[in-house]
């Protein structure tokens, strides 16, 4: 069975955790101070702050830049639900608008549309590895006055117009969960401009405290460990290499594949793969994952239900570009260690597949 996800963990990786083990120092330390600055890179040198997960970076990315309640705060129901659930857990309201179905990604007319006078930010999330229309998105957040937050956690090294995701916005969040394009095993990072929000951001990973015990606001305890931080150091190195390997299988793929439409790739996008998302147009979504599975290929449907639908909101809401992608979207592997032959296997069964009129 070629697994819809294999995290790439090596000697370099084993052997960064032993060096901090053998420092005796584990929690965050030089480590995280390294990563940040080399994670920086990829962002056009802005401020980046390292934390427990994605999720955390979501969350707190929203406290820091003063969203709270009475606020609205834009985003699309096809992603994770941790999208949503950060403006929630911050006191504000997820507003939901839908999506355009090439790229998967926050409809520039559909935001303009659900803006209402308590609306405070628009947060896209770069789907699959592929950015949202920050242009268009950016220049509707100036025109209202709004916020601009980006959900990076799938999209480290994507761009558009040649400009990377994270220094399109007032904070951006990425993760380092062991699927995304790289992990320090659990993590995430915020990245942003704004001296001040970089600043609150360090406060509220650590208690609210920048001497100790000195504790100027209510914080959490959100530090990454330096275990994590060595991991993820290793795995920024691999990432441009990996990247370009996630390309190239996409492009043998997208070549390849008949009877299912490709992912394609906006003329503005540099797009990184987190997956190779197919929509199974004429043949029922599930069964064609099961025909996969009969013939040793892996797959994912992220994700089965729009987040607006969960139990957690429960609301009933018209989005037709959402519940499209979700009845359709199939992700196929991808990752860099792909050999050729799993390649070709992967093709031929869809090819296969998509023939059979399952
Ligand atoms: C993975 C992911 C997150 C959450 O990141 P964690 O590190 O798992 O907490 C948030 N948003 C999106 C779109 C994700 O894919």
């Amino acid at each position: 069975m070629i697994p819809a996800a294999r995290p790439l963990i090596g000697d370099e990786e084993r052997a960064a955790v032993d060096r901090v083990m053998r420092s005796g120092m584990l929690a965050q330390g030089p480590e995280v101070a390294a990563f940040e600055q080399e994670f920086s890179a990829l962002v056009d040198g802005r401020h980046c702050i390292a934390v427990n997960s994605g999720t955390s970076a979501l969350h707190m990315s929203m406290l820091a830049v003063g969203i709270g309640a009475g606020d609205e705060v834009i985003v699309p129901s096809f992603s994770f639900a941790a999208t949503a659930n950060a403006v929630q857990l911050a006191g504000a309201t997820a507003v939901f608008a839908d999506i355009e179905t090439d790229y998967f990604s926050l409809d520039p007319a559909a935001v303009e549309a659900a803006i209402t006078p308590r609306t405070k930010a628009i947060m896209p999330v770069h789907l699959y590895g592929h950015p949202a229309d920050l242009v268009a998105l950016e220049e509707i957040a100036k025109r209202h006055g709004l916020l601009l937050i980006e959900d990076a956690a799938q999209a480290h090294a994507a761009a558009v117009n040649g400009k990377p995701v994270g220094t399109w916005s007032d904070a951006a969040s990425f993760s380092f969960y062991p699927t995304k394009n790289m992990t320090s095993g659990e993590g995430g990072m915020v990245t942003t401009a704004s001296d001040e929000v970089a600043r609150q951001m360090r406060l509220l990973r650590n208690q609210g405290m920048e001497k100790r015990y000195a504790n100027e606001i209510f914080g959490f305890n959100t530090r990454m460990t330096d275990i994590h931080a060595a991991i993820g150091r290793v795995q920024l190195t691999k990432l441009a290499g990996w990247t370009a390997k996630r390309q190239a299988n996409a492009a043998f793929l997208s070549e390849s594949i008949e009877g299912a439409i490709t992912p394609p790739i906006a003329p503005w996008a540099t797009h990184v793969f987190h997956q190779y998302t197919i929509r199974v147009v004429d043949h029922d979504r599930d069964r064609f994952a099961e025909e996969l599975a009969a013939r040793g290929v892996g797959s994912g449907v992220y994700y089965p239900t729009p987040i607006h639908r969960l139990p957690s909101f429960g609301l009933d809401l018209e989005l037709p570009g959402t519940e499209l992608a979700a009845s359709q979207v199939l992700s196929l592997p991808i990752y860099p260690t792909l050999s050729d032959a799993e390649l070709e296997t992967i093709a031929s069964a869809v090819n296969e597949v998509a023939k059979a009129g399952s």
